[in-house]
């Protein structure tokens, strides 16, 4: 691919503002200025343009992100802002998440452009595991465990839910991990036991744990290790 080409897909420039910016002598390659826009470039080179790293977004995009509360994980929602904020153009307008959470949860969320990818990661065929750190109103009771290894049938729902692990912390906090993701599962799953959710943090998916480090609106991008076994 040209340079001004790559430069303006990257930065939301148009060609010729990339072309202008490149003759100016503020993009390197591989640490040299590079002032052609007709320049050859491919994903082996690292391309820097003032002095930040760009990405190849043709090479797919995968993030974890922690979540604060008070974001929602849909874009068409007017009421709250939406976590794609914590992006930069021209990230922003290429991803989606695999899965949602709901606005006052927490936690981990993965983003992608790869729609293969999070399909396989939401599709309730594949079984993938989300573990969640729950907060009750009320003291955990010991039939839960039970209750969540047989299934609740939930309010307005004919089936009940899939075999669950319950494991309990202490008298209020659970980690919960599902299968399969229904609206409002976890809140759900507690009413139908008579109980309240009152905290809710999403720390796990498959084998891939929110990293520690991440602050809240913090991300990173996956490792391949992690893509690759999140869909294994
Ligand atoms: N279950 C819920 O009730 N809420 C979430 O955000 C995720 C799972």
């Amino acid at each position: 691919m040209r340079l001004d080409k790559f430069i303006a897909e990257n930065t939301g420039l148009t060609r010729s503002q990339a072309t202008k910016a490149i003759r100016q002598g503020i993009v390197k390659i591989n640490g040299e200025i590079e002032k052609s826009g007709a320049r050859q470039v491919s994903s082996k080179d690292q391309i820097y343009f003032e002095e930040e790293l760009l990405g190849w977004l043709d090479e797919g995009l995968y993030f974890m992100l922690n979540k604060p509360q008070g974001y929602v994980c849909s874009n068409d929602d007017g009421d709250y802002p939406n976590i794609y904020q914590f992006f930069d153009y021209p990230l922003t307008g290429k991803l989606h998440s695999a899965g949602r959470l709901d606005v006052d949860t927490t936690g981990l969320v993965l983003l992608t452009d790869d729609g293969q990818w999070s399909h396989r990661i939401t599709s309730p065929k594949h079984h993938c595991e989300k573990t969640y750190l729950v907060t009750l109103a009320d003291p955990v009771e010991t039939h839960y465990a039970q209750a969540c290894t047989e299934g609740i049938l939930l309010r307005g729902e004919k089936t009940p839910t899939k075999p669950a692990k319950l494991e309990i912390l202490d008298d209020y906090n659970v980690n919960l991990t599902l299968s399969e993701g229904r609206y409002h599962q976890v809140k759900r799953m507690f009413a139908a036991l008579g109980n309240k959710v009152i905290g809710l943090h999403r720390w796990k998916i498959g084998d891939v744990v929110l990293d520690e480090s991440l602050q809240e609106g913090e991300f990173r991008p996956l490792t391949p290790e992690e893509i690759e076994n999140l869909v294994k």
